[in-house]
This record gives structure tokens, sequence and C-alpha cells, in this order.
């Protein structure tokens, strides 16, 4: 039993990923985020994020959270909104999966999808939920706060208190590296800081996916990016304050060419329906375990559950269009007759 939905976020399994596993000599492990209530693992951040902007006073009862998301945050911020009596009004781009959207209105978010601009442009969607905050702070009767995920140190603290010592306790000590593609990078930095705080000899890998610039950044000092992804989420292009004092030990560039095969096997041969992040952050695991040799424990992060992109992951037409392979059983129909 618990008192509120609050208290079934985190806390969540570390699953073993059985192929890649056995195809590394390694054992590795993915942190299951999608059983989250708002499957995925930015519900953390939604929590500590709201938790801290009550202790500093900026929300009384009906006050409004304002942000800027991919969607997870926004899902995650409205699931701990609602339980605790708030309003969430949510800025998303237009290109932003259907099922994420869908899901944010159901929940009672206020939506508002923008175009997507680059985080220069002041219509950037993390720059317009920053102004919006303001207006609605002045205007509306309880007041209003932004959560700004991508600067407020409250998202990694979230991963700090809670995903690094449920890692660290659920592997009884024995773990040797934890892999992360960033967003904001809350879950990479804050659960690398977490354990090397535990164990400095953890090391730390960064997944990037194509379109990112962090790979380049740790690799060569250069803030540069080419090529794209069809993940959702991930992809960075500069130093957020969540990353600020953070340095991965290995930092890889993972194509969506290598981490999507790795979701559909998965679907397939170990029951697990994962999102695309998820995959680019196995692949690294992957690249980890080969780096590290046979023999050590790999963690990594499930961030959401798969039905989530539907309509993109799992659609072949959609495959298709962006010159991405995809299994047969994806087009397959029923072979049993009725
Ligand atoms: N995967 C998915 C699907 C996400 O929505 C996010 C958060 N934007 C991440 C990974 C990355 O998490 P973080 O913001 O903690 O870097």
């Amino acid at each position: 039993m618990t008192a509120s939905v609050l208290e079934c976020i985190g806390n969540t399994p570390l699953i073993r990923l059985k192929k890649a596993s056995e195809e590394t000599g390694c054992e590795i492990y993915g942190k299951a985020e999608f059983m989250n209530p708002g499957q995925s693992v930015k519900d953390r951040a939604g929590l500590f994020i709201i938790r801290d902007a009550e202790r500093r006073g900026l929300l009384e009862p009906g006050g409004i959270v304002v942000e800027g998301t991919a969607g997870n945050t926004g899902i995650g911020l409205t699931v701990v909104a609602k339980a605790l009596g708030y309003r969430t009004v949510i800025v998303i781009p237009e290109t932003q999966s259907q099922e994420k959207k869908d899901a944010l209105r159901v929940l009672g978010a206020e939506l508002i999808e923008v175009p997507a601009v680059p985080y220069r442009n002041p219509n950037n969607y993390v720059k317009v939920s920053g102004r919006l905050a303001e207006q609605l702070a002045a205007s509306s009767p309880h007041g209003a706060v932004w959560a700004n995920q991508f600067d407020n140190v409250a998202n990694r603290e979230g991963h700090v208190a809670t995903t690094a010592e449920e890692i660290w306790a659920q592997t009884g000590g024995k773990v040797d590296g934890f892999v992360a593609a960033v967003g904001t990078g809350g879950t990479l930095a804050g659960t690398a800081i977490g354990l090397k705080a535990k164990n400095a000899d953890i090391k730390i890998a960064l997944a990037d996916p194509l379109g990112a610039a962090l790979y380049s950044y740790y690799t060569t000092g250069e803030m540069k990016s080419e090529g794209s992804s069809i993940t959702e989420g991930i992809g960075q292009g500069r130093i957020t304050a969540n990353l600020d004092g953070f340095t991965p030990d290995f930092a890889y560039q993972v194509p969506d060419a290598e981490a999507l095969p790795i979701v559909f096997d998965l679907v397939q041969q170990e029951g697990l329906c994962l999102g695309g992040s998820s995959g680019i952050n196995i692949a690294g695991a992957i690249r980890l375990a080969r780096e590290l040799g046979p023999g050590h424990t790999i963690v990594t992060v499930l961030c959401d559950y798969g039905t989530r992109y539907q309509s993109k992951l799992f659609n072949p037409e959609f495959l298709r269009s962006k010159d991405l392979p995809f299994p047969a059983w994806m087009e397959g129909t029923s072979t049993i007759a009725v």
C-alpha cells in the first residue's frame, strides 16, 4: 500500500538484458524506468523539481508548473502536479510523438505545441516555456513556476539521491559501469555523481545519438553535430547546468541503425518493449562492455515504454521514409487461419 502515486516513483527493478549480456560476456542490466507511474525516467525529475519548488516557497495550492519538454518530463510533472493539487502548462515541439501528446492531454496538462526550432532561436520550446512562466506568474491567481529541467539541478539531484542509490543497493556495490544518453543530462550526470561517490572507479559513458554535439565535445572539445536521429528526448548541443562539472570517462556516438535493431530484438526475444533512447543506451552499454572486457557489470537505463512511439519506431512506413531498417515481423500479417 502507498499513500499516493508519488510513492510509486523510483525503486524500479534492474532487468538483466540476456542477449546483450551473452554477446559481451558481461552482465548488462537495464533500469526499468518505464515502470514509473508516468512510464518514464522523467517522473523522478518531475517529483524532485516540484518538491524543490515547494521548499523554496514558489508553489501554492492551485499554482501552475510550466515546462518545455519533449513530452516525458511534462508527463512526469503532470502526474506529480495532479497528485499535489497543481496545474501544468506544457510547451512541446510539434515533431514529438502523437502518443506523448495524447498522454499529456489525458493526464490533464494544458498543452501548447510549437514549431521545432533550434535552441538559439528565441521561439525554441524551452525559451517559449520560460517566457510563458513569467507571464503566468504575474497573471495567475495562484502564481506559476518554471520547472526549467535543463538548468535546474534539482533534476540531477533526484538521480544522485535515488537512481544512483538504487543501482548501488540492487547490485550490492558490484557495478563497474553506467551508460546513458543525455537530454538534460540529469540522468547521466546525477547517477554518475552518486555512483562515483560510492566508488570512484566506476566507469561512466555517454551514449550520444547522431545530431547531438556532446560526443564531439567530450572527445575533441568542439561542440559540433552531424546527422540526425528518430529518437526523442535525447540529443543535446550545450552544457546544461545539469551537466556542469561532469565529464564522462568514455563517449560513444550511436547511429539509429545500430540502436533500433536492439529495440526490435528485445520486443520479440525478451518481452521488453522500449522507446528509441533505450536502444541508444543499450548499444552504449554493449560498447562499454567491449571496452572493459568480459566479467564486468554494466547498468543502463530503459527510459520509457515503446508504445509511446508506436506511430514512429514501430511503424514500417515511417521507418522506410527515414531509410531505417526494420524486421519483417513488423509488416507481417498473422499466419494463423481462423
Ligand atoms: N530518454 C527519453 C525517452 C527521455 O524523454 C529523456 C528525457 N528528455 C531522456 C532519455 C534523457 O534523460 P535526461 O533528461 O535525464 O538526460
